[in-house]
């Protein structure tokens, strides 16, 4: 017997601390790099009801910290990937 499920933890976004795919979106609306805040890109769905299919953001609201989906404020690219918002909180 293998009991895998007391191993899982929760992951929790470390920008507002809800554990991720759990709310709403996330609270966090910007990135701040050297003190200056850059406004995030929030999940947009293409229908309403649409959710962020990896951190579970509703349309219209913030991913959570770490979401692959995320879009830079910057240059539009995947901001996990880019580097743009590298160190930012
Ligand atoms: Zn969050
Ligand atoms: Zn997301
Ligand atoms: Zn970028």
């Amino acid at each position: 017997m293998n009991d895998c499920q007391t191993m899982k933890k929760p992951k929790l976004c470390k920008y507002c601390g809800v554990e991720i795919g759990k709310s709403v979106g996330c609270s966090q609306q910007n990135f701040w790099t050297k003190c200056k805040p850059t406004r995030r890109i929030p999940f947009r769905g293409l229908i309403a009801t649409d959710e962020c299919p990896r951190c579970g953001a509703h349309n219209g609201c913030y991913h959570h910290a770490g979401c692959p989906e995320e879009e830079c404020p910057k240059c539009g690219d995947k901001v996990q990937e880019c580097g743009c918002m590298e160190g930012a909180l």
